[in-house]
């Protein structure tokens, strides 16, 4: 095959005890799936259906990089959040059979240009220049769920230069991962190499040029990154 631009690698993800990795198709994100977060966004805490949102598969950030500041924004945000990756085609996933398609779990942040996000959603507008932009989804290496186990409890937990920003626990999601994967399987078929970022709990803040942020979950172990000074 001849392309007309020079073709890119694949965007991909390590996994854990092997050399191979994880080709990453889309990236889904849940919108307000820890209640208290739902709360400190100014959002409606009540048990309503799940809402998604995307990030381009080239977002994705390898642990330990330092990114640039990205471009256009004042106030950059941090969210931690439990990762899922898809191994297993499927449309209308019954939540019985949702655990069937997860190869296997990460520690990720989605990291958010929350004026960019604010201003469209104040003016009903889509979130992608809030949330899709360049670098916008660092992720830890992705553990098997053959290793580790579904992730459905422990702790989640994010500091910023060692100060504790984020503190809560997986147990707190509003719409679990066999929840998320039914309700996201309903509005589209997922592939292999599919990530959900499920949500963040309550803390998130504003990062700046210097800082250097980690995070972690319980059985998965930690991310690691820093913003260029
Ligand atoms: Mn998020």
């Amino acid at each position: 095959m001849n392309y007309v631009v020079p073709m890119w690698s694949p965007p991909a993800v390590s996994v854990t005890n092997t050399e191979a990795v994880f080709p990453v198709r889309r990236i889904f994100c849940v919108g307000r799936n820890y209640a208290e977060h739902a709360r400190e966004m100014g959002g409606n805490p009540e048990r309503e259906p799940p809402f998604f949102f995307c990030k381009p598969a080239d977002a994705i950030v390898a642990n330990g990089s330092t990114l640039p500041y990205p471009l256009a924004t004042q106030n950059l945000h941090h969210e931690i959040e439990l990762v899922v990756a898809i191994d297993k085609k499927g449309a209308n996933i019954a939540r019985e059979q949702a655990l069937d398609h997860v190869y296997g779990y990460a520690v990720g942040i989605d990291l958010t240009r929350r004026d960019l996000q604010g201003a469209a959603r104040d003016k009903g507008r889509p979130w992608d220049a809030g949330k899709a932009f360049d670098q916008s989804a660092p992720i830890a290496p992705i553990r098997p769920a053959s290793e580790v186990g579904h992730i459905a409890r422990g702790a989640i937990w994010l500091k910023v230069n060692g100060e504790p920003r984020q503190t809560a626990d997986v147990s707190d999601l509003v719409w679990s991962v066999p929840e998320v994967i039914m309700h996201l399987s309903a509005l589209f078929q997922l592939r292999p190499g599919d990530l959900i970022f499920t949500g963040t709990p309550a803390g998130v803040g504003a990062i700046k040029p210097g800082d250097h942020i980690v995070g972690g979950i319980d059985l998965l172990g930690e991310i690691s990154i820093r913003i260029a000074p």
